[in-house]
């Protein structure tokens, strides 16, 4: 089963406080000081996918480089992704800044939970019964769950057995205080491999987090050593245009590259994953915000010239419309900012 192609409106709507000049500033002064410490880290040994030596940079972002791997296809940032990285973005800002817009009502966190990860369930749960499983009896565990929006979504949908695992103690907190029941359960950095391996879950997700995993490839190990999980949901950044427009733009927020985001998947990168751990690809979702993106770097740009503020309104008039239309070229060549994939683990 393969999708291309979402609607741009929730992108427009919940992403639209980033054409705000203020807003877009807090977080590209952050993206910086991220940069800046990941230059600091120790250098990668090879690609994070297959481990080849890297050749020449492709370019320079926030001072750090990037090639794609001569042998699958990965895209990689040529600096470690370390525990003690993870843990000095937060203390640059991260937190703080992301701090400021979690939600802080039941409301608004089902908000999110419908107009962003319902979709995402909707087609996981299709692929599943393609695959003949009734997806409500199925035990689910999201790993880096975050605020929990996604376990949420997924328990909203009638799959009550959902929990997550969360590094964040704040968020844990946060989300379970919310809504009074243990959704999250906490665990540390360094123990993400044994949870993969042991929890007794049918299926197990990562929305946005695998990329964040420090060790790419003892923890797809360590996972597909679980026992009890016969599939494997992810959602990951891809490579794209947008790498190349974001270092056009340094001084617009990046959605793809930096802020913690140290290499990106494509299309070979991820069969590359699939066929050294053994995992099948069953069900698979190309979308994104390319254009959305594109759109927002030039509007930024025109609002902060005075000879060219008044375009802004022209811009979006003439540019609004095609947004979806442009974003599904994108997508239908695989070419968009992220990918959902559903993957059958093979015994
Ligand atoms: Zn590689």
């Amino acid at each position: 089963m393969i999708r291309y192609g979402k609607s741009s409106e929730m992108y427009l709507e919940y992403k639209s406080l980033f054409y705000d000049r203020d807003t877009n500033q807090l977080w590209s002064d952050l993206a910086r000081r991220v940069g800046a410490l990941y230059c600091r880290q120790p250098l990668r040994e090879g690609c994070v996918v297959c481990g080849t030596a890297f050749k020449e940079p492709t370019f320079i972002f926030h001072g750090a480089p990037y090639s794609f791997c001569a042998d699958c296809g990965h895209f990689n940032g040529h600096h470690e992704d370390t525990f003690e990285f993870a843990a000095q973005i937060y203390e640059a800002g991260m937190n703080e800044t992301a701090t400021v817009y979690m939600d802080r009502t039941r409301a608004s966190f089902m908000e999110r939970v419908d107009t962003i990860y319902s979709a995402k369930v909707v087609f996981m749960c299709d692929a599943l019964r393609d695959l003949g499983e009734d997806p409500a009896t199925l035990r689910y565990v999201d790993l880096g769950a975050g605020a929990g929006h996604f376990v949420m979504a997924l328990r909203k949908a009638g799959m009550t057995r959902a929990i997550g695992y969360e590094t964040s103690e704040e968020l844990v907190d946060n989300t379970n205080v919310l809504f009074g029941e243990k959704l999250l359960r906490h665990n540390e950095l360094d123990v993400l491999n044994d949870v993969a391996a042991t929890v007794e879950a049918d299926l197990i997700s990562m929305i946005f987090s695998l990329e964040h995993v420090c060790a790419l490839r003892s923890f797809l190990s360590a996972l597909r050593s679980n026992p009890y999980c016969r599939y494997f949901y992810i959602s990951v950044p891809t490579v794209s245009p947008t790498i190349v427009l974001e270092a056009l733009f340094p001084h617009v927020m990046p959605r793809v590259l930096g802020l913690g985001h140290t290499h990106l998947f494509s299309d070979r990168s991820l069969e590359r994953i699939c066929q050294n751990f053994g995992l099948r690809r069953t069900a698979e979702w190309w979308f994104g915000a390319n254009v959305f993106d594109l759109h927002r770097s030039i509007s930024v740009l025109l609002g902060e010239r005075p000879e060219t503020n008044s375009a802004v309104v022209t811009w979006n008039d003439l540019m609004l419309p095609l947004i979806d239309a442009l974003q599904l070229v994108f997508d239908e060549r695989k070419l968009s900012s992220e990918v959902h994939l559903l993957t059958t683990i093979q015994r």
